[in-house]
Order: structure tokens, then sequence, then C-alpha cells
């Protein structure tokens, strides 16, 4: 127990209860007990972050499986995960690392962030670190721990995120992450409330703070059947999307297949389609992911010339259309910002 690292965000109480005020679930947990996510646990008043370096994955993956393809396209980012998660989505897609707690504790193989900096450096064409596969929201501590070291190194920190976070901490995570993708689930708040038991508007607030500051946005949205899939609504997401962060934010279209407790079937492919025509109506960069046919929806057109300039083929990226400074090589618009 005492290893554990205390957590950074939370009231102390009367009776040894605490009040973890790091997402907007603000729980109230009792000595003994874990909030919502199941990682931070009350000890005797004291409010720890269990998961702190207790890795369940740690892989060199390209950034394109993050997903992210308008930063350091063709790249590489080591990519770490640990346990549990704020939401509980019906659809999850981890959710035997993001629902269970902490499987294995004795796992805390990379303590000091130093560890996880060394072996970044080590890998050709790395360029940082990816807190991913659970929600890094709720293992603040040591991203923000590994991040302050990695961009002292000179390594980029990238956030997958389902940007459900309080204002005060979420400010914090942006100012020491350079990109993010954010998975916007649906645009209801009865959509979030029945299958992903949080809110929709704080996670429209983090998107709206991380484009003001200036950091590396994309989106994802996973299309599921019947849930989510209403193109009226859908529209109305894509139109706030551009409306506040621009017409330049790259959007994914996920396609969805049956994992954790919703068994419907996959996402058509003709609904994706549809939905990829509204989205290209208000934004420039859309892309369908988890789609069979490697060429569709995956390539990146110039927006003015209509030019090819990044191939994509599964996870293999040409970026042959674009100069050194990310721009169409055919009539000289800025496309990528990192390159
Ligand atoms: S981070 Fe976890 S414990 Fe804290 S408020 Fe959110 S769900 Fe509750």
């Amino acid at each position: 127990m005492e290893t554990f690292t205390e957590a950074s965000w939370y009231e102390k109480k009367e009776n040894s209860i605490v009040k973890c005020t790091l997402c907007p679930h603000n729980c109230i947990i009792k000595p003994g007990k874990t909030g919502i996510c199941l990682v931070r646990r009350n000890i005797e008043g004291i409010l720890y972050a269990e998961n702190y370096a207790v890795l369940s994955a740690l892989h060199f993956d390209p950034v394109e499986k993050k997903p992210l393809y308008h930063f350091y396209p063709g790249q590489g980012v080591l990519s770490i995960g640990t346990f549990g998660c704020n939401l509980k989505c019906s659809f999850c897609q981890n959710s035997d690392i993001s629902q269970n707690g902490i499987r294995d504790p004795e796992r805390k193989a990379l303590t000091d962030p130093q560890e996880i900096i060394n072996e970044a450096l080590d890998i050709k064409g790395n360029i940082g670190i990816a807190y991913t596969y659970n929600e890094p929201v709720i293992w603040f501590e040591y991203v923000r721990d590994v991040a302050k070291v990695a961009e002292k190194a000179g390594l980029k920190n990238v956030m997958v995120s389902n940007g459900f976070i309080n204002e005060t901490p979420g400010r914090e995570m942006i100012e020491f992450t350079d990109a993010f993708n954010i998975d916007l689930k649906g645009f209801t708040e009865d959509f979030y409330k029945k299958h992903t038991s949080s809110s929709l508007e704080p996670v429209k607030e983090t998107i709206k703070t991380i484009h003001k500051a200036g950091k590396h946005l994309e989106i994802t949205n996973l299309v599921i059947p019947t849930l989510n899939d209403d193109p009226v609504v859908f529209e109305k997401m894509v139109e706030w999307i551009a409306l506040e962060t621009g017409e330049n934010t790259v959007l994914h279209l996920s396609r969805y297949y049956p994992h954790f407790k919703v068994s419907l079937p996959p996402t058509e492919v003709k609904k994706l389609s549809g939905f990829y025509k509204i989205a290209k109506k208000y934004l420039k960069y859309v892309y369908l992911g988890n789609v069979a046919d490697p060429a569709m929806g995956n390539n990146t057109l110039c927006p003015v010339c209509n030019s090819e300039v990044i191939v994509r083929n599964g996870y293999k990226t040409w970026t042959s259309g674009l100069d050194q400074q990310g721009k169409c090589k055919n009539c000289g618009l800025k496309i990528i910002e990192h390159i």
C-alpha cells in the first residue's frame, strides 16, 4: 500500500472521507473504497492513484494507430496504458483493461519516469510517448511525471482521451501535452448518460480548451448503429466542431464492432459513407477508421487542388505529396503543421 502515489486532486472531508476532484464525477469516497474509475482509492483518509506506473501495455505504434493523421505522419510513438476508466461505455473496445480495476498490482515495472524515457529514446523514429489504451485522465500523476521528463528530453506527449476531466486539472493536462485525440462519443446528454454513465458538456469544454490552447487536436467518433447514428444529431456535432475548433479539425469516423455489452451488428459501411459526406460539408479532413477497404476515406487530399498528399494503406503511410514544411507540393497549401 505504501508504494501507492498520493492523488493530486482531492479534498479531505470528515470521518476520513475524501472527495476526488479530478473528473466531473467528483466521487465521494469512503475509507477502503475506490471511485467510479476503480483505481483511485481512499486509504485511511488519503486518496491514492493505485494505478501509478502499473502498465497494462507498452508498444511502439505508428501514430496513425492512435489515431493521429496530421501529427508527424508516418512516424511512431511509444504507447503506454494502465488500468481503469472513469466512463462505463457499454460498447467499450478495451474493456479488459478499462473496466476491471488493476488485475496485476505487482506489475509496477517502470515506476521511475526516467526509465520509460530511456526506453523511448532508444527507439529509432520515435516521436515521444502516447498515453492511451485505457483512459489517461485517471492516471494523471503518472502522465504528468512522465510527460515532464519527456519534454525535457525533446520528446512529444500524445494523449488519447475521453476528455472527461474537471477544468483545473484539464488545463494542467493540456499544458504538458502536445497532441490530443479526443473521443467525442455522441452529441446528446441522453446518449452520454445512458451509454457511458457520464455527461457530454465537460467533454465539449475540454475540446474547446485544447483548441484555445493551440495544441494539436484530432477527434474520433465511433458510430454505433441505433445508439448514436441519427444523421440530424451527427450533423449538429460536425457543425459544432467546425464552429468551435475550426474547419481544419481532423475528424475520424470509426466503425463499431460488437464488443463488451453491446452485440449489435457492425456499423454499415454505407452509413459511414453517408456520415463522411455530411462531415465533409463542414470539415476539410475527415477519415474513416476500422473499414476493411484500406483506400476508403484514409488518404489525405489537398482541399484546394485535390492532389493526394498522404497515402495510407493499413498503418503504412507515404507523405510524398508534401514538401518538408508540410505543404502540398502541387499548390503550396500548408496542410500538416507537425511533420
Ligand atoms: S477520477 Fe475516478 S475517483 Fe476521481 S472523480 Fe473521476 S471517477 Fe471518481
